[in-house]
Protein backbone atom coordinates (compact mmCIF):
# COMPACT_ATOMS: atom_id res chain seq x y z
CA UNK A 1 0.00 0.00 0.00
CA UNK A 2 1.35 3.67 0.05
CA UNK A 3 2.74 3.48 -3.32
CA UNK A 4 0.92 6.61 -4.57
CA UNK A 5 3.12 8.49 -2.30
CA UNK A 6 5.67 10.52 -4.24
CA UNK A 7 7.16 12.64 -1.33
CA UNK A 8 7.97 13.19 1.95
CA UNK A 9 8.65 16.28 3.95
CA UNK A 10 11.26 16.20 6.07
CA UNK A 11 11.56 17.98 10.12
CA UNK A 12 14.08 18.72 11.91
CA UNK A 13 14.17 20.75 15.13
CA UNK A 14 17.93 20.64 16.55
CA UNK A 15 20.01 21.57 13.21
CA UNK A 16 17.40 24.20 13.03
CA UNK A 17 19.08 26.61 15.67
CA UNK A 18 22.25 26.55 14.96
CA UNK A 19 22.16 30.33 13.26
CA UNK A 20 24.43 30.56 10.16
CA UNK A 21 25.71 27.37 10.57
CA UNK A 22 21.92 25.70 9.61
CA UNK A 23 22.79 25.44 6.37
CA UNK A 24 26.11 23.59 6.47
CA UNK A 25 23.39 21.05 8.62
CA UNK A 26 20.88 21.30 6.51
CA UNK A 27 22.94 20.51 3.25
CA UNK A 28 24.32 17.29 5.35
CA UNK A 29 21.20 16.35 6.44
CA UNK A 30 20.11 16.24 2.83
CA UNK A 31 23.62 14.26 1.34
CA UNK A 32 22.90 11.66 4.30
CA UNK A 33 19.34 10.87 3.13
CA UNK A 34 20.40 11.06 -0.78
CA UNK A 35 23.05 8.73 0.42
CA UNK A 36 20.60 6.50 2.40
CA UNK A 37 18.14 6.39 -0.31
CA UNK A 38 20.53 5.53 -3.32
CA UNK A 39 19.90 2.48 -3.28
CA UNK A 40 16.42 2.24 -3.18
CA UNK A 41 15.76 4.45 -6.65
CA UNK A 42 16.05 7.55 -7.88
CA UNK A 43 15.18 10.79 -5.56
CA UNK A 44 15.25 14.03 -5.35
CA UNK A 45 16.21 15.73 -1.84
CA UNK A 46 16.16 19.24 -1.85
CA UNK A 47 15.80 22.15 1.30
CA UNK A 48 13.51 24.93 0.38
CA UNK A 49 12.95 27.71 3.50
CA UNK A 50 13.81 25.62 6.70
CA UNK A 51 12.19 22.51 4.92
CA UNK A 52 13.89 19.54 3.07
CA UNK A 53 11.70 17.52 0.54
CA UNK A 54 12.24 14.20 -0.68
CA UNK A 55 10.88 13.74 -3.81
CA UNK A 56 10.75 9.64 -5.45
CA UNK A 57 11.41 10.66 -9.65
CA UNK A 58 11.14 6.59 -9.40
CA UNK A 59 9.34 3.78 -8.44
CA UNK A 60 10.06 2.61 -4.91
CA UNK A 61 9.31 0.38 -1.82
CA UNK A 62 7.75 2.55 0.49
CA UNK A 63 8.42 0.59 3.28
CA UNK A 64 11.99 0.21 2.71
CA UNK A 65 12.38 4.08 2.41
CA UNK A 66 10.50 4.59 5.74
CA UNK A 67 12.34 2.09 6.98
CA UNK A 68 15.92 3.89 6.26
CA UNK A 69 14.60 7.06 6.68
CA UNK A 70 13.43 6.82 10.14
CA UNK A 71 17.31 6.00 11.04
CA UNK A 72 18.64 8.96 10.22
CA UNK A 73 19.70 10.84 12.49
CA UNK A 74 18.65 14.57 12.34
CA UNK A 75 15.30 13.38 11.00
CA UNK A 76 12.38 14.10 13.76
CA UNK A 77 9.84 13.50 12.30
CA UNK A 78 8.87 12.16 8.32
CA UNK A 79 5.35 13.55 6.58
CA UNK A 80 4.13 11.67 3.77
CA UNK A 81 2.93 13.82 1.23
CA UNK A 82 0.19 13.53 -1.29
CA UNK A 83 0.99 15.70 -4.21
CA UNK A 84 -1.82 17.43 -6.37
CA UNK A 85 -0.49 18.54 -9.81
CA UNK A 86 -2.58 21.42 -10.83
CA UNK A 87 -4.35 24.05 -8.81
CA UNK A 88 -7.87 23.69 -9.03
CA UNK A 89 -10.62 22.55 -6.07
CA UNK A 90 -10.52 19.73 -7.96
CA UNK A 91 -7.17 18.34 -8.14
CA UNK A 92 -7.06 19.59 -4.23
CA UNK A 93 -9.83 17.53 -3.35
CA UNK A 94 -8.58 14.37 -5.29
CA UNK A 95 -5.29 14.91 -3.55
CA UNK A 96 -6.82 14.86 -0.03
CA UNK A 97 -8.72 11.82 -0.55
CA UNK A 98 -5.77 10.00 -2.29
CA UNK A 99 -3.78 11.13 1.18
CA UNK A 100 -6.27 9.66 3.45
CA UNK A 101 -6.75 6.11 1.31
CA UNK A 102 -2.85 5.97 1.43
CA UNK A 103 -2.10 7.24 5.01
CA UNK A 104 -5.05 5.74 7.13
CA UNK A 105 -5.32 2.44 5.20
CA UNK A 106 -9.36 2.16 5.56
CA UNK A 107 -9.35 3.27 9.32
CA UNK A 108 -11.25 6.92 9.63
CA UNK A 109 -12.19 6.34 13.55
CA UNK A 110 -10.33 10.05 14.24
CA UNK A 111 -10.82 13.48 14.52
CA UNK A 112 -9.37 16.01 12.43
CA UNK A 113 -9.23 19.61 11.28
CA UNK A 114 -8.16 21.31 7.65
CA UNK A 115 -5.68 23.36 8.08
CA UNK A 116 -4.58 25.52 4.62
CA UNK A 117 -1.56 27.67 3.53
CA UNK A 118 -1.65 29.64 0.68
CA UNK A 119 2.06 30.66 -0.54
CA UNK A 120 0.91 31.06 -4.27
CA UNK A 121 -1.84 33.19 -3.62
CA UNK A 122 -3.43 33.13 -6.71
CA UNK A 123 -6.28 30.40 -5.68
CA UNK A 124 -9.90 31.92 -6.45
CA UNK A 125 -10.66 31.03 -2.28
CA UNK A 126 -8.50 31.70 0.71
CA UNK A 127 -7.36 29.54 3.22
CA UNK A 128 -10.42 30.15 5.47
CA UNK A 129 -12.87 28.23 2.18
CA UNK A 130 -10.18 25.81 1.73
CA UNK A 131 -9.97 24.62 5.35
CA UNK A 132 -14.25 24.51 5.22
CA UNK A 133 -14.88 23.02 1.37
CA UNK A 134 -12.20 20.52 2.11
CA UNK A 135 -13.16 19.63 5.73
CA UNK A 136 -16.67 19.35 4.45
CA UNK A 137 -15.65 16.83 1.76
CA UNK A 138 -13.88 14.64 4.20
CA UNK A 139 -17.00 14.14 6.24
CA UNK A 140 -19.47 13.48 3.94
CA UNK A 141 -16.73 10.65 2.35
CA UNK A 142 -15.77 9.02 5.85
CA UNK A 143 -18.13 10.32 8.60
CA UNK A 144 -20.16 6.79 8.35
CA UNK A 145 -16.34 5.52 9.38
CA UNK A 146 -16.22 7.37 12.34
CA UNK A 147 -14.20 10.88 11.34
CA UNK A 148 -14.99 13.96 13.02
CA UNK A 149 -14.28 17.24 13.48
CA UNK A 150 -12.10 19.14 15.87
CA UNK A 151 -11.01 22.53 15.76
CA UNK A 152 -9.28 22.43 19.40
CA UNK A 153 -7.22 19.20 19.71
CA UNK A 154 -7.48 17.46 16.46
CA UNK A 155 -6.22 13.87 16.15
CA UNK A 156 -5.21 14.61 12.63
CA UNK A 157 -4.00 17.53 11.28
CA UNK A 158 -4.54 17.86 7.82
CA UNK A 159 -2.34 20.33 5.80
CA UNK A 160 -2.97 21.52 2.69
CA UNK A 161 -0.25 23.76 1.31
CA UNK A 162 -0.82 25.55 -2.12
CA UNK A 163 3.28 26.25 -3.61
CA UNK A 164 3.93 27.37 -7.12
CA UNK A 165 1.88 25.15 -8.97
CA UNK A 166 1.33 22.43 -6.96
CA UNK A 167 -0.48 21.84 -4.05
CA UNK A 168 0.19 19.12 -1.12
CA UNK A 169 -1.53 17.43 1.35
CA UNK A 170 0.46 16.30 4.52
CA UNK A 171 -1.34 14.91 7.96
CA UNK A 172 0.74 12.18 9.56
CA UNK A 173 4.14 12.38 11.09
CA UNK A 174 6.25 9.44 11.43
CA UNK A 175 8.64 9.72 13.76
CA UNK A 176 12.83 9.17 13.44
CA UNK A 177 15.18 9.53 16.03
CA UNK A 178 16.11 12.68 16.27
CA UNK A 179 19.73 13.79 17.15
CA UNK A 180 22.48 15.70 14.80
CA UNK A 181 23.12 14.70 11.61
CA UNK A 182 26.00 12.50 11.20
CA UNK A 183 29.22 14.45 10.00
CA UNK A 184 28.16 17.10 11.81
CA UNK A 185 30.71 16.74 14.89
CA UNK A 186 34.18 15.06 14.12
CA UNK A 187 34.53 11.74 14.56
CA UNK A 188 35.17 9.36 17.73
CA UNK A 189 37.03 5.99 17.55
CA UNK A 190 34.52 3.39 19.94
CA UNK A 191 35.91 0.58 21.76
CA UNK A 192 33.30 -1.95 20.64
CA UNK A 193 32.68 -5.73 22.05
CA UNK A 194 29.96 -7.64 21.95
CA UNK A 195 28.47 -6.68 25.07
CA UNK A 196 24.88 -5.04 25.52
CA UNK A 197 26.75 -1.37 26.48
CA UNK A 198 29.23 -0.77 23.74
CA UNK A 199 26.86 -0.96 20.75
CA UNK A 200 24.43 1.33 22.77
CA UNK A 201 27.13 3.89 23.53
CA UNK A 202 28.45 3.63 20.14
CA UNK A 203 24.94 4.52 19.06
CA UNK A 204 23.99 7.88 21.31
CA UNK A 205 27.37 9.17 20.25
CA UNK A 206 26.74 8.67 16.27
CA UNK A 207 23.19 10.41 17.22
CA UNK A 208 25.18 13.68 18.02
CA UNK A 209 26.13 13.79 14.67
CA UNK A 210 29.77 12.16 15.15
CA UNK A 211 30.96 10.23 13.07
CA UNK A 212 32.06 6.45 14.43
CA UNK A 213 35.04 4.13 13.90
CA UNK A 214 35.51 1.55 16.06
CA UNK A 215 38.44 -0.59 17.64
CA UNK A 216 37.93 -4.60 19.05
CA UNK A 217 40.37 -6.38 21.10
CA UNK A 218 40.02 -9.70 19.84
CA UNK A 219 42.08 -12.96 22.06
CA UNK A 220 42.43 -15.69 19.37
CA UNK A 221 42.50 -18.68 20.76
CA UNK A 222 41.05 -17.64 23.86
CA UNK A 223 38.27 -16.11 21.84
CA UNK A 224 36.41 -17.66 19.01
CA UNK A 225 35.69 -16.34 15.79
CA UNK A 226 32.41 -16.12 16.55
CA UNK A 227 32.95 -13.45 18.84
CA UNK A 228 34.31 -11.67 16.24
CA UNK A 229 31.47 -12.35 13.80
CA UNK A 230 28.92 -11.21 16.90
CA UNK A 231 30.45 -7.61 16.88
CA UNK A 232 31.36 -7.03 13.20
CA UNK A 233 27.50 -7.90 13.39
CA UNK A 234 26.33 -5.13 16.07
CA UNK A 235 28.57 -2.91 14.36
CA UNK A 236 26.45 -3.33 11.12
CA UNK A 237 23.45 -2.74 13.13
CA UNK A 238 24.37 0.47 14.32
CA UNK A 239 25.94 1.01 10.86
CA UNK A 240 22.08 1.47 10.10
CA UNK A 241 22.11 4.47 11.66
CA UNK A 242 25.50 5.98 12.10
CA UNK A 243 26.61 5.23 8.53
CA UNK A 244 29.27 2.78 7.41
CA UNK A 245 31.60 2.25 10.42
CA UNK A 246 35.34 1.19 9.88
CA UNK A 247 36.33 -1.64 12.06
CA UNK A 248 39.85 -1.83 13.71
CA UNK A 249 40.41 -5.58 14.88
CA UNK A 250 43.16 -5.73 17.06
CA UNK A 251 44.71 -8.89 17.66
CA UNK A 252 45.38 -8.47 21.62
CA UNK A 253 46.13 -12.13 22.56
CA UNK A 254 49.73 -11.52 23.09
CA UNK A 255 49.49 -8.54 25.55
CA UNK A 256 47.11 -10.33 27.21
CA UNK A 257 49.78 -12.95 28.29
CA UNK A 258 52.39 -10.42 28.82
CA UNK A 259 50.32 -8.97 31.12
CA UNK A 260 49.22 -12.18 32.67
CA UNK A 261 52.71 -13.74 32.49
CA UNK A 262 54.02 -10.28 34.64
CA UNK A 263 51.42 -8.45 36.74
CA UNK A 264 49.02 -9.03 39.86
CA UNK A 265 45.79 -11.13 38.82
CA UNK A 266 44.04 -9.12 40.60
CA UNK A 267 44.47 -6.35 38.40
CA UNK A 268 44.55 -7.78 35.23
CA UNK A 269 41.50 -6.30 33.56
CA UNK A 270 42.14 -2.84 34.69
CA UNK A 271 45.95 -3.08 33.23
CA UNK A 272 44.40 -4.57 30.20
CA UNK A 273 41.82 -1.34 29.93
CA UNK A 274 44.74 0.85 30.39
CA UNK A 275 46.31 -0.72 27.41
CA UNK A 276 42.47 -0.92 25.44
CA UNK A 277 42.70 3.15 26.06
CA UNK A 278 46.23 3.48 25.09
CA UNK A 279 46.07 1.64 21.53
CA UNK A 280 42.72 2.90 21.02
CA UNK A 281 44.28 6.58 21.41
CA UNK A 282 46.76 5.90 18.84
CA UNK A 283 44.09 4.56 16.20
CA UNK A 284 42.06 6.98 17.07
CA UNK A 285 45.23 9.87 16.41
CA UNK A 286 46.05 8.12 13.26
CA UNK A 287 42.23 8.09 11.64
CA UNK A 288 41.18 11.93 12.80
CA UNK A 289 39.37 10.60 15.74
CA UNK A 290 38.62 13.73 18.50
CA UNK A 291 38.19 11.36 21.55
CA UNK A 292 37.34 7.63 22.27
CA UNK A 293 33.69 6.10 23.38
CA UNK A 294 33.09 3.33 25.34
CA UNK A 295 29.70 1.61 27.10
CA UNK A 296 30.83 1.66 30.56
CA UNK A 297 28.66 2.57 33.36
CA UNK A 298 29.44 3.40 36.84
CA UNK A 299 29.27 0.38 39.49
CA UNK A 300 28.57 -1.92 36.74
CA UNK A 301 31.85 -4.60 37.41
CA UNK A 302 34.57 -4.05 39.31
CA UNK A 303 36.53 -2.12 36.12
CA UNK A 304 34.09 0.10 36.55
CA UNK A 305 33.61 1.71 39.72
CA UNK A 306 34.81 5.14 40.26
CA UNK A 307 38.31 4.65 40.93
CA UNK A 308 38.49 1.74 38.49
CA UNK A 309 37.51 4.64 35.64
CA UNK A 310 39.47 7.19 37.18
CA UNK A 311 42.43 5.09 36.78
CA UNK A 312 42.00 3.37 32.75
CA UNK A 313 41.40 7.56 32.11
CA UNK A 314 45.02 8.30 33.40
CA UNK A 315 46.00 6.28 30.56
CA UNK A 316 44.78 8.45 28.21
CA UNK A 317 45.20 12.37 27.35
CA UNK A 318 42.60 12.14 25.14
CA UNK A 319 38.52 12.97 25.87
CA UNK A 320 36.73 9.50 26.80
CA UNK A 321 33.01 9.78 26.54
CA UNK A 322 30.90 7.06 28.43
CA UNK A 323 26.90 7.69 27.23
CA UNK A 324 25.23 4.86 29.13
CA UNK A 325 27.67 6.35 32.44
CA UNK A 326 24.59 7.04 34.45
CA UNK A 327 22.26 4.66 33.17
CA UNK A 328 21.07 1.59 34.89
CA UNK A 329 21.95 -1.99 33.38
CA UNK A 330 17.85 -2.43 32.77
CA UNK A 331 17.74 1.35 31.07
CA UNK A 332 20.75 0.12 28.90
CA UNK A 333 18.52 -2.97 27.84
CA UNK A 334 15.74 -1.33 27.24
CA UNK A 335 17.59 1.24 24.76
CA UNK A 336 19.40 -1.19 22.79
CA UNK A 337 15.81 -3.53 22.15
CA UNK A 338 15.01 0.04 20.74
CA UNK A 339 17.90 0.30 18.49
CA UNK A 340 17.61 -3.54 17.76
CA UNK A 341 21.26 -5.03 18.88
CA UNK A 342 19.88 -6.60 21.86
CA UNK A 343 18.65 -9.92 20.54
CA UNK A 344 22.61 -9.91 18.92
CA UNK A 345 23.71 -8.74 22.03
CA UNK A 346 22.73 -11.64 24.56
CA UNK A 347 23.82 -14.11 22.12
CA UNK A 348 26.32 -16.10 23.92
CA UNK A 349 29.82 -15.62 23.52
CA UNK A 350 32.93 -15.29 25.79
CA UNK A 351 35.38 -12.24 25.30
CA UNK A 352 38.94 -11.81 26.78
CA UNK A 353 37.55 -10.11 29.76
CA UNK A 354 35.44 -13.30 30.71
CA UNK A 355 38.52 -15.60 30.35
CA UNK A 356 41.26 -13.48 31.81
CA UNK A 357 39.17 -12.26 34.85
CA UNK A 358 40.31 -13.21 38.48
CA UNK A 359 37.94 -14.34 40.92
CA UNK A 360 38.85 -11.20 43.18
CA UNK A 361 39.56 -8.24 40.70
CA UNK A 362 40.34 -4.90 42.83
CA UNK A 363 37.54 -2.41 43.23
CA UNK A 364 39.80 0.43 44.56
CA UNK A 365 42.85 0.21 42.23
CA UNK A 366 45.37 2.78 43.49
CA UNK A 367 47.65 4.49 40.60
CA UNK A 368 50.77 3.50 42.37
CA UNK A 369 50.22 0.19 42.83
CA UNK A 370 49.40 -0.26 39.11
CA UNK A 371 52.22 2.20 37.81
CA UNK A 372 54.19 -0.56 40.16
CA UNK A 373 52.68 -3.74 38.17
CA UNK A 374 53.00 -1.91 34.51
CA UNK A 375 56.70 -1.37 35.74
CA UNK A 376 57.24 -4.80 35.05
CA UNK A 377 55.87 -4.76 31.51
CA UNK A 378 58.12 -2.31 30.20
CA UNK A 379 60.93 -3.25 27.58
CA UNK A 380 58.17 -5.94 26.62
CA UNK A 381 54.56 -4.40 26.03
CA UNK A 382 55.63 -1.66 23.81
CA UNK A 383 56.39 -3.94 21.16
CA UNK A 384 53.90 -5.69 21.13
CA UNK A 385 51.04 -2.86 21.18
CA UNK A 386 53.43 -1.66 18.02
CA UNK A 387 53.26 -4.55 15.98
CA UNK A 388 49.05 -5.24 16.99
CA UNK A 389 48.44 -1.81 15.76
CA UNK A 390 50.66 -2.41 12.63
CA UNK A 391 49.05 -5.55 11.90
CA UNK A 392 46.00 -4.48 12.92
CA UNK A 393 42.79 -5.78 10.33
CA UNK A 394 40.16 -2.85 8.94
CA UNK A 395 36.87 -3.89 7.98
CA UNK A 396 33.95 -1.55 7.06
CA UNK A 397 30.84 -2.45 8.76
CA UNK A 398 27.68 -0.97 6.34
P1 LIG B 1 29.68 -4.24 26.99
O1 LIG B 1 28.29 -4.65 27.33
O2 LIG B 1 29.76 -3.05 26.11
O3 LIG B 1 30.51 -5.40 26.50
P2 LIG B 1 30.45 -4.69 29.65
O4 LIG B 1 29.33 -4.43 30.54
O5 LIG B 1 30.70 -6.10 29.24
O6 LIG B 1 30.31 -3.78 28.36
P3 LIG B 1 33.25 -4.46 30.22
O7 LIG B 1 33.49 -5.79 29.66
O8 LIG B 1 33.84 -4.06 31.53
O9 LIG B 1 31.72 -4.09 30.36
O10 LIG B 1 33.72 -3.41 29.18
C1 LIG B 1 33.54 -2.04 29.38
C2 LIG B 1 33.77 -1.34 28.05
O11 LIG B 1 35.09 -1.60 27.57
C3 LIG B 1 32.85 -1.88 26.97
O12 LIG B 1 31.60 -1.23 27.00
C4 LIG B 1 33.64 -1.55 25.74
O13 LIG B 1 33.49 -0.19 25.40
C5 LIG B 1 35.06 -1.79 26.18
N1 LIG B 1 35.50 -3.17 25.85
C6 LIG B 1 35.46 -4.25 26.66
N2 LIG B 1 35.96 -5.33 26.02
C7 LIG B 1 36.32 -4.94 24.79
C8 LIG B 1 36.90 -5.57 23.64
N3 LIG B 1 37.22 -6.87 23.63
N4 LIG B 1 37.12 -4.83 22.54
C9 LIG B 1 36.80 -3.51 22.50
N5 LIG B 1 36.26 -2.87 23.55
C10 LIG B 1 36.02 -3.54 24.68
MG1 LIG C 1 31.72 -6.69 27.55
Amino acid sequence: MMNNIKMFLVRYAEIGTKGKNRYVFEDILCKRIRRRLEPLGEFKVWRDFGRIYIEALSDYDYDDAVAKLTKIFGIVGLCPVTVADELTYEALQKAVYEHFEDTFDGDYNFTFKVHTRRINKNFPMNSMEIDMEIGHDLLEKYESDGLRVDVHKPDVMVEVELRGENGYVYSKIIPGPGGLPVGTNGKAMSLLSGGIDSPVATYMIAKRGVEMEAVYFNSPPYTSARALEKVEKLGTIVSQYAGPIKLHIINFTDIQLCIYDNCPHDQLTIIMKRIFFQIAERLAEANGCDAIVTGESIGQVSSQTMQSLSVIDSAVTCPVYRPVIGMDKQEIVEYSQKIGTFETSIEPYEDCCTIFVDKHPVTKPKMKSIEKSESHLVGKVEALIDKAIEEAEVVWLK
